[in-house]
């Protein structure tokens, strides 16, 4: 994959694996993550958060500057990659999604642990997914929708998911939507009689941690408010309600305004960058390296699973 070696980009973390926190689908550990910083700099600048943030506010990148980027306020990033960061004396971008550190929960990160721990893996948990779905009042929906898709196509910019990985995105994506998947899942969780409250309570950080970050100058920003999957699929209203109280949020907690963000699910149009430029956010990131117009609210970032990938091969 040449294109990273020709922007400037971010590198972008989810999921981080130790005794604590289980090994979900795409979890790094500590030492995978020594391993891509030390990977990217033998050829790139891995530049501290506020040094890239200020070269990308002038235009002043080079093409091989790299920054770190954490989305979703996740707890595993603040307990396992935040040490390894401090031992490389590197900054990282942070992007929050507020709902879940005001006392909020999101469904797809209970969802995911659901299914990392309920199941032997994730070939056991697709199973069981579709006996559900097909004894489900969705099931012919779901059937019909099935003949339109195609592996090789679907998800094709992303080459780390199997077929199962797409047929399953698919069926909650494209046949279910929303609330028909989330339904599902719901059934799925209590058949298992599980407690939300507590089964969440290592899922995410707290204001205490969000603002540490801060303190210890990292950069904070926007990822909306309550982490919508398709959030372009709102009108501008809903968008713009998303993002200022994600922007007030933290503004609140950290007594700073946000200038920075990353759009959750790489979803946004028009509306979006418009709300954007209105809370003045100077850059933006997007989920991938897919060839594109190059706007301060559309950098590019790498997934930390491609580059996993290339350093195995
Ligand atoms: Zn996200």
């Amino acid at each position: 994959m040449k294109t990273s070696n020709t922007r400037p980009h971010g590198i972008m973390f989810h999921h981080f694996y130790d005794e604590k926190h289980i090994k979900g689908q795409g979890a790094i550990s500590q030492d995978d993550l020594a391993q891509i910083i030390e990977h990217y700099q033998q050829n790139h600048h891995l530049l501290h958060a506020r040094e890239w943030l200020e070269k990308a506010v002038q235009g002043s990148l080079s093409t091989n500057d790299v920054c770190l980027t954490f989305d979703d306020a996740l707890l595993c990033q603040y307990e396992i990659a935040l040490p390894v960061l401090e031992s490389f004396d590197l900054s990282a971008f942070w992007f929050v999604y507020s709902s879940v550190i005001t006392g909020g929960t999101e469904n797809l990160e209970i969802y995911r642990k659901f299914r990392t721990v309920c199941f032997d893996n994730i070939d056991d948990f697709y199973e069981s997914f579709f006996q559900t779905v097909a004894s489900s009042k969705y099931q012919k929906t779901v059937e019909e929708s099935l003949k339109d898709f195609s592996a090789d196509e679907y998800l094709s910019q992303f080459p780390f998911y199997t077929n199962e990985d797409k047929r399953f995105r698919f069926v909650r994506d494209i046949a279910l939507g929303v609330k028909a998947y989330n339904e599902i899942q719901n059934v799925m969780i209590r058949e298992w009689k599980i407690d939300i409250p507590s089964f969440s309570s290592d899922l995410w950080m707290n204001k205490q941690q969000v603002f540490e970050l801060h303190s210890k100058n990292h950069i904070v920003g926007l990822h909306s408010h309550t982490h919508p999957t398709a959030l372009a699929s709102l009108a501008a209203k809903g968008q713009r309600n998303e993002y200022e109280t994600n922007y007030d949020t933290l503004n609140q907690l950290l007594n700073s305004a946000s200038v920075t963000m990353s759009h959750p699910c790489n979803s946004y149009n028009n509306d979006t960058i418009e709300i954007l430029n209105d809370l003045e956010i100077k850059i933006g990131f997007r989920s991938n390296m897919k060839e594109h117009p190059l706007t301060n609210l559309e950098f590019p970032r790498e997934d930390h699973a491609n580059i996993m990938e290339r350093i195995a091969a």
